[in-house]
């Protein structure tokens, strides 16, 4: 046991993501408990538009560097509508984080958990458990506000980049081959699909280009192509045939939220974002403002990105124990679905946040023996 220390900042933001956040750092803390072998520092951060609000700063001074220095960032969500900048954009500091650590890899799990809804008749619905790996520093996103990149825009014509670059397409592709290996170990297909339009754009032809090079050095894993647009149809016809896909980041922006609706709604989409010396976990909603306040959110989507933080930092550290707490989350809410021990209001069930958040305390704390897996996310 080597019970070494990490450092978790956390901005828990606005809206929903103040009560998500505070459930999900309870169950992270309960796994922690259950497993032993590591601690965690929680540095609460204030930022968001509440804060803005209130200061007119999105994050508190020195929260950015607070943040640089963690070794994990977690994030409840942020954003209100009715605060804005004076050019009528968002407050998305999390935007500028993204930006300024290169977290490139945007990592969403997409997993049928048992009883939970379905979107689809098919039976094999129940086997869907992929991820979608979003390219999340250029593509198509090059141009977004937040960037402040020029494009041509005058009243007759406007124009956006998609900016495909060769060291973060092979970072981000390797990403998917050691992924898709990891997964492999604990009865993944093994599988990384190539989504992309190579056909028609010499941007999309550069990216699958850099996949066909990159898989070479990964022999053990399977690789598939498809173009977005038949990606879209076979993730309504077959999802259950696909492990990781992996794509530039507007086509990852659209396919997430599709294929996170065949398996529930927000409340279960999860989240990590990977650069080479930082991550970031939130779950990938937003802070919900039409139902804050009211306990009715579900906080699994950010327990679940609790666990991928965990995972995460088992990868970066070594320490095994940090995968066993990720596991026992993960088996927790598995079982809870099982047995019905866990009905999130956002299914029509009885249990708001709270009451979601303590029973997968209650079910990590009555676990069995933890089975030591390997590492799942990265
Ligand atoms: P953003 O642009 O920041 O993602 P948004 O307004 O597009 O925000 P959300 O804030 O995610 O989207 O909310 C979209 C819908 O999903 C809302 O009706 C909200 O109540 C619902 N929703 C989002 N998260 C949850 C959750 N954890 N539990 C239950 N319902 C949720």
């Amino acid at each position: 046991m080597t019970n070494q220390n990490f450092q978790i900042a956390v901005i828990r933001g606005d809206g929903i993501g103040i009560d998500v956040a505070d459930g999900a750092l309870a169950v992270v803390e309960a796994a922690r408990a259950r497993v032993g072998g590591f601690r965690l520092t929680i540095q609460a951060l204030s930022g968001g538009a509440g804060f803005f609000r209130e200061t007119g700063r999105d994050l508190a001074p020195g929260a950015e560097e607070a943040a640089a220095g963690a070794d994990a960032i977690f994030l409840g969500a942020i954003g209100l509508p009715e605060v804005r900048h004076p050019d009528g954009t968002e407050i998305s500091p999390h935007l500028r984080l993204r930006e300024q650590f290169q977290l490139y890899a945007g990592v969403r799990p997409v997993r049928a958990y048992p009883n939970s809804p379905r979107r689809l008749a098919d039976p094999r619905a129940a086997e869907i458990d992929l991820v979608i790996l979003r390219e999340s520093t250029e593509g198509l996103f090059y141009s977004a506000a937040v960037h402040n990149r020029n494009t041509v825009a005058s009243d007759t014509e406007v124009e956006d980049i998609l900016r495909i670059t060769r060291p973060t397409t092979e970072k981000l592709h390797d990403f998917a081959f050691k992924l898709a290996a990891k997964r492999k170990e604990q009865s993944g297909k093994g599988i990384v699909t190539c989504v992309d339009k190579a056909n028609v754009f010499r941007s999309m032809a550069f990216f699958r280009k850099i996949f066909d090079e990159r898989s070479r050095l990964f022999p053990d894993v399977k690789t598939g192509y498809n173009y977005v647009d038949a990606q879209a149809l076979d993730l309504i016809r077959r999802p259950w045939d696909f492990d990781v896909l992996v794509m530039e980041n507007i086509f990852g922006d659209i396919l997430s939220d599709l294929a996170g609706g065949l398996v529930g709604g927000m409340g279960m989409a999860a989240c990590a974002e990977i650069g080479d010396h930082h991550g970031l976990f939130q779950p990938a909603h937003g802070s919900a403002p039409d139902i804050m306040g009211q306990d009715k959110a579900n906080p699994l989507a950010a327990i679940l990105s609790g666990a991928l933080m965990l995972d995460y930092l088992a990868d970066k550290s070594g320490v095994a124990s940090l995968t066993d707490a990720a596991q026992v989350i993960e088996a927790a809410v598995q079982e809870g679905f099982a047995t019905n021990r866990l009905r999130p209001m956002e299914f029509a069930g009885d249990m708001g946040t709270k009451a979601v958040t303590s029973e997968v305390i209650d079910l990590i704390r009555g676990s069995g023996p933890v089975i030591r897996q390997k590492a799942k996310m990265l």
